[in-house]
């Protein structure tokens, strides 16, 4: 449960549901839930009250009793799981959607209070979403004050036929999240919400869109690329820059719905939710799914950019002035004074003298204010596990680091060019070509990027990201342009 500070955690009560006890190096088996629960008890952790059922109508009448008594209990709970007690018989039943179907939450009807509608105010989503948050009059439903309440979309205002001043029935939707969901009184002096016709945070253009994630809708949602209140393009920059293949805007936009991501930082927490990214909704008229095969393709994209030198690193931040080759010069002509990332992380471009040692002497300061106020983001990268290749530490230097991406083409390709035919645009891109699969090759280029091949299988194996013809022509044509982009303008 979070807690500010962690302020009154000593009255907080812990309830253990589950256990993995190694003994003597050797994992319990528990046979059933019953004798888990015992052992939790024993072991002197607090144990929800349960009961064993033999029959559904026992299991059913248990649930109603505890939904009509659960006013006196001494916590606040939205419902009541059914568990199959023998446990090798749950893992039998399996797991849909990441739940197991041995066993289930019954849920108790959320019940509601009246408050009245004070306000609307307009929050942000990270991919420009504009979505209303009703400011309710404070009332208190299930032991907590609730002051604001989810409207969902414009499109459910209009269907509430809800306005400020009205009286309005407040629920828990799930018992967590409080939601309006009916108006009881339409005062003469109520004042209708207003939709934006603007974005508040960057006055850009509005329009509307099906949304594909977290409830069904339409939403209104900014238009401009650069709002701030957007991650889209901040994430963009960083893919394109470090040439993560496989996320389109459409996969992007999902992906920033679906995981709430702020920040290209976000993107490194992706590798323990793959089933999640595989089940991902990427279109929503057509149920289209991104599917396994572009979640292992993406996820293996991200986690090759997860170790990176200074230069791709700091270069790929869409910091202004600060592309990759801008970074790779500073070093070089800085002489070890801008080896480290906490070198350029220690306001030393302040100093004019650094600045004229690295050959940005007029910039110096805005670069370092730029680096300054990317702080969070960079913390945040470290924290996920992105590594920083130092020019001194790892030994990698960002040329040779540029020097060493390969590329191998595998197979007939549909084009009927051959490999020849890209040696020099991927030369100019600065990529090798090389014949083999082997550890530390950047990409695989396949006819068939599904196919299964011995190539194929290896590179999987080795996390080596597999990608198509069409992807190979983008890539070599995304680098040149990146690397004319970052030639050094000022
Ligand atoms: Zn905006």
């Amino acid at each position: 449960m979070g807690r500010k500070n962690g302020k009154q955690s000593d009255c907080l009560t812990i309830f253990a549901f589950d256990l993995d006890e190694v003994r003597d190096g050797q994992s319990t088996e528990f046979q059933t839930e019953t004798h888990k629960s015992a052992r939790l008890a024993e072991l002197g952790f607090n144990v929800i009250q349960h009961q064993i059922h033999t029959s559904a109508e026992s299991a059913i009448a248990y649930f109603q009793q505890i939904a009509q008594t659960r006013d006196a209990l001494p916590i606040w709970i939205d419902g009541v799981v059914m568990k199959v007690d023998d446990i090798a018989k749950q893992r039998e039943l399996g797991i849909t959607a990441g739940r197991p179907k041995g066993q289930v939450a019954w849920k108790f009807d959320s019940s509601g209070v009246e408050t009245v509608l004070e306000g609307v105010v307009v929050s942000g989503g990270h991919t420009g979403g504009l979505y209303p948050t009703a400011e309710l009059r404070p009332v208190e439903i299930g032991g907590t004050t609730v002051s604001n309440a989810s409207l969902a979309n414009y499109d459910e205002i209009q269907r509430l036929d809800v306005a400020i001043g009205d009286s309005v029935w407040v629920v828990k939707a799930n018992d967590i999240i409080p939601k309006i969901i009916r108006v009881t009184d339409r005062p003469p002096t109520r004042q209708l919400i207003p939709v934006p016709t603007a974005c508040p945070f960057c006055g850009g253009e509005v329009g509307r869109r099906r949304i594909t994630g977290g409830g069904e809708g339409v939403i209104i949602e900014c238009r401009n690329a650069e709002c701030p209140k957007k991650s889209t393009g901040k994430i963009n920059r960083w893919i394109s820059s470090l040439d993560i293949l496989g996320i389109g805007d459409v996969v992007l936009e999902s992906m920033i719905e679906r995981f709430d991501l702020a920040d290209a930082a976000d993107l490194y927490t992706l590798h323990t939710r793959a089933v999640e990214l595989a089940d991902m909704v990427i279109n929503v008229d057509k149920d289209l799914r991104l599917g396994e095969k572009r979640a292992t393709s993406i996820l293996s994209a991200i986690e090759a950019t997860r170790a990176l030198a200074l230069s791709r690193f700091l270069g790929s931040l869409g910091l202004d002035h600060l592309g990759k080759r801008r970074v790779e010069l500073m070093i070089k002509a800085a002489g070890g004074a801008l080896d480290t990332l906490a070198d350029w992380r220690s306001a030393k471009l302040r100093d004019p003298a650094i600045a004229i040692l690295a050959g940005v002497p007029n910039i110096g300061v805005s670069i370092q204010d730029g680096i300054d106020a990317m702080g969070p983001v960079i913390d945040k990268m470290l924290m996920n596990a992105v590594i920083v290749q130092d020019v001194s530490s790892g030994g990698i230097s960002a040329e040779s680091e540029i020097l060493t991406k390969t590329v191998c083409i595998s197979g007939k390709l549909l084009s009927g060019k051959k490999k020849a035919d890209y040696e020099a645009s991927l030369r100019e891109a600065e990529f090798a070509l090389v014949d083999d699969v082997s550890k530390g090759l950047t990409y695989l280029v396949l006819a068939d990027p599904a196919s299964s091949s011995s190539k194929a299988e290896k590179a999987q194996k080795l996390g080596i990201p597999i990608i198509s013809e069409d992807e190979l022509i983008e890539l070599c044509r995304s680098m040149v342009t990146a690397a004319a982009a970052s030639q050094p303008t000022a």
